[in-house]
């Protein structure tokens, strides 16, 4: 069973590639991003979760494992998931490899999108004129950026170090991207 995590910098196109990937392979699309924007709508959450996103830091990591810990017990070993914007820091990683090891099911592997920072920034700009989300500005943008360095690269380490990590040129259009993502994801499947 295919089990995938899609990561990138913000504005790397994690949640538009791992849409098109969930449909093509039958996968889980587990959006970290989405469920907190959706928990924000509940008027008990909504000042908590807001004052993270609309600020660009993450949330913290007690929570989000939490909320993300409920969507992965419905369908780990069942159906094949793709984490999207998930993991995002060591401690979220770790525990999310101890819930596949307990469970007995094979690990996520890591398809990172490479893009330079200036091709990510533009495209969230650009998303940024119809999107409807606070964090799509350029001051939020340049926070994300900061917290993605500091806390979410380092897991690429993490994740080569254990052999888990396959690097997808970012740099190509939409089709483009997704196109070499369905031809790794191909191969990886005959090897499982
Ligand atoms: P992007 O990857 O483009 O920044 P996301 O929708 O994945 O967009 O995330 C938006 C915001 O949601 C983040 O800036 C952060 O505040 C919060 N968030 C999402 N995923 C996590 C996570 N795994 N841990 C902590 N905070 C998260």
């Amino acid at each position: 069973m295919l089990n995938i995590i899609i990561f990138g910098p913000p504005g790397a196109g994690k949640g538009t590639q791992a849409e098109i990937t969930a449909e093509k392979f039958k996968l889980f699309h587990l959006s970290s991003g989405e469920i907190l924007r959706s928990a924000a709508k509940k008027p008990e959450l909504e000042k908590e979760i807001n004052s993270y996103l609309s600020s660009g830091r993450l949330v913290p990591d007690n929570l989000i494992i939490k909320m993300v810990n409920i969507n992965i017990d419905k369908k780990i070993g069942q159906q094949g998931i793709i984490f999207d914007g998930y993991p995002r820091t060591i401690k979220q990683a770790k525990y999310l490899d101890a819930t596949f090891e307990k469970k007995d099911v094979n690990k996520p592997i890591v398809l990172n999108l490479n893009l330079e920072e200036e091709s990510a920034i533009s495209r969230i700009l650009s998303r940024g004129k119809n999107s409807e989300r606070s964090d799509d500005n350029a001051k939020v943008i340049k926070e994300r950026f900061k917290v993605y360095h500091k806390q979410t690269e380092p897991l690429l380490d993490y994740y080569r170090e254990k052999g888990r990590l396959i690097d997808i040129d970012g740099e190509v259009d939409i089709e483009g991207v997704s196109k070499n993502i369905i031809v790794t994801l191909k191969e990886l499947e005959k090897s499982l």
